[in-house]
């Protein structure tokens, strides 16, 4: 059979083969494969009048919506690089990021591209993004882009006017290779301040082609972008991945759970990825029963630890297992994961919900700290080995060197066990361990205890400083709402559970805990603040 080179094969192929599906649905607009290509060609050949080519970085800094999945079509058929940008950056980190990555230009919205622009004086391109940008308004719908705002290209054209323009035009033909970046998106990985994980053509259409065929996702399925495309699991595992099947992709201008909800309805979703986060608030819903989620096949859960209690409260409400999936910046997202239909075992030690098995295509092993492979069942660290992995930190040969092993094992920074039937289960983060006395605390154990209390929402668990023991087990909690334990009661809950010097000495309630954008609890913040 025909095996794609790059996203941009794999696209021409889908548009070959049926031009007139539905590929991208934002309310009630709905744009056709044919439509895509033609707007992404238009604005391709944009690019290419302001020298935008093969190898050059431009910045995409944009939410959930349709014109980030052209914008990154466009880019990708003139061969340039996709810098993905949080819409949360502003200033300084915005700025340091256009540096490091030597960006050329950037789509985004008006109060970032002034940020930006200034960075990229002298550069070829600085966009931004308006509300009537490509035609999409629905006059029924208020909703629509009422987040956006205007999209210039150098200060004059926005991106609608640059599709008009252009419409009709095709851009010159650019060799796109497999070993071409195709993404490339700065991630504070394991070690020290950001660094750009460079991902290659090769490494995305292979976690797309192979979590794609996995869950067998045809024409009938209908996708819903949850994940946000500018981290890597919204950009590979939904944008990359949907693009290049024969399935549409629903937008959604807010993550609230009520607009999750509808739109499950509305478009008859049938799969999605989402952190656990976004679980939660569905659970959390006043209303919303079995029926809202009647036209799903199933849904998946990644990037952060699923506490098991969350996936049988979920499963008792809406009637749906929530399937774990892992992935990190390095492999192009999604690249171990519980097989569709399948559940995952559960640890009989630590009670730690399987991450899965690895998806086609990749290797995975745990080794200790001499890099030897352990037995089944034991701890240490995850390595995994394939076409997803990465090639590169950009222009960072020490860091790469740091992760990467000569024969392509990539190390995770996890910590896991893989049992004799193949099941992974992450036990924590390597650095998050905590260090109580000489006695080693991974905060995951103590935090799926903490989950077990019908009244926890949700928790974190760090290591404060303790001039005796090193460091304390200290948690944080948020209550769900209407709920009254105190401090001390949920302190007793985890002693009956866990070993002495496990239990949390310290339990703090607090409204709400830090998290980010993609919905991860960011526990380095709270032991920051400790
Ligand atoms: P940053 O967002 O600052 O770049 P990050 O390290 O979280 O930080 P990612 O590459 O997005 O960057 O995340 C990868 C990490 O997320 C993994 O190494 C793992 O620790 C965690 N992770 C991903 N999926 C799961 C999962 N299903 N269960 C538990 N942890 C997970």
């Amino acid at each position: 059979p025909h095996v794609p080179t790059s996203l941009v094969t794999a696209w021409s192929d889908r548009v070959a083969a049926s031009p007139e599906s539905p590929c991208l649905i934002y309310f009630d607009s709905t744009l056709t494969v044919r439509r895509v290509d033609d707007d992404s060609d238009a604005l391709a050949a944009h690019l290419q009048d302001r020298g935008v080519g093969r190898g050059d970085v431009v910045g995409v800094q944009l939410q959930n919506i349709p014109q980030f999945a052209i914008a990154m079509l466009a880019l990708w058929k003139v061969g340039a690089t996709v810098l993905i940008l949080n819409p949360m950056y502003r200033g300084g980190e915005l700025r340091r990021l256009i540096d490091d990555s030597r960006a050329i230009g950037f789509i985004g919205l008006d109060r970032e591209g002034e940020e930006a622009a200034s960075t990229l004086a002298g550069s070829t391109v600085a966009w931004r993004m308006t509300t009537s940008d490509l035609d999409l308004q629905s006059e029924d719908d208020p909703r629509l882009f009422e987040d956006a705002a205007r999209v210039v290209v150098d200060g004059a054209d926005d991106l609608l006017t640059a599709v008009q323009e252009n419409a009709g035009r095709t851009p010159s033909a650019a060799e796109v290779r497999a070993e071409d970046a195709a993404l490339l998106t700065y991630t504070s990985g394991t070690t020290g301040p950001p660094k750009g994980a460079l991902n290659t053509h090769r490494n995305v259409l292979s976690t797309a082609v192979s979590f794609n065929a996995w869950q067998g996702i045809g024409a009938g399925d209908v996708v819903l972008a949850v994940a946000p495309l500018f981290h890597i699991t919204g950009a590979v595992a939904t944008a990359a991945a949907t693009l290049i099947s024969d399935a549409p992709l629903v937008f959604i201008n807010r993550l609230h759970p009520e607009v999750m909800l509808e739109s499950f309805n509305r478009h008859r979703v049938s799969v999605t990825v989402g952190a656990i986060t976004v679980y939660n608030a569905l659970l959390a819903l006043d209303r919303g029963d079995a029926a809202d989620l009647g036209s799903v096949r199933w849904l998946y859960s990644g990037g952060a630890p699923i506490p098991p209690s969350t996936v049988e409260r979920f499963q008792e409400r809406f009637g749906h297992y929530i399937h774990n999936i892992y992935g990190m910046t390095e492999t192009a997202s999604a690249v171990i994961g519980v097989p569709p239909g399948a559940r995952a075992p559960v640890d009989g030690g630590s009670g730690t919900l399987s991450i899965g098995v690895p998806l086609p295509g990749l290797d995975a092993r745990a080794v200790d700290t001499d890099g030897r492979e352990v037995a089944a069942g034991q701890e240490g660290e995850l390595q995994m080995r394939g076409p997803q992995v990465m090639p590169e930190y950009l222009r960072k040969p020490e860091e790469t060197a740091h992760v990467l092993s000569a024969d392509g094992w990539l190390s995770s920074g996890d910590v896991a066990i893989i049992d004799e039937d193949g099941w992974i289960y992450l036990v924590d983060r390597l650095k998050d361990q905590i260090n109580a006395s000489g006695f080693k605390v991974w905060p995951r154990e103590v935090e799926d205890a903490l989950y077990e209390h019908p009244d926890v929402y949700e928790a974190a668990v760090v290591g404060a400083p303790d001039e005796y023991r090193g460091e304390t087990v200290t948690a944080y909690v948020s209550l769900r709402p209407g709920s009254s334990t105190t401090a001390a009661a949920l302190q007793e809950f985890t002693k009956e559970r866990l070993a002495a010097y496990k239990y949390p000495r310290h339990v703090h309630i607090i409204d709400e805990l830090p998290k980010t954008q993609t919905g991860k609890i960011k526990r380095r913040d709270l032991r920051d603040a400790v």
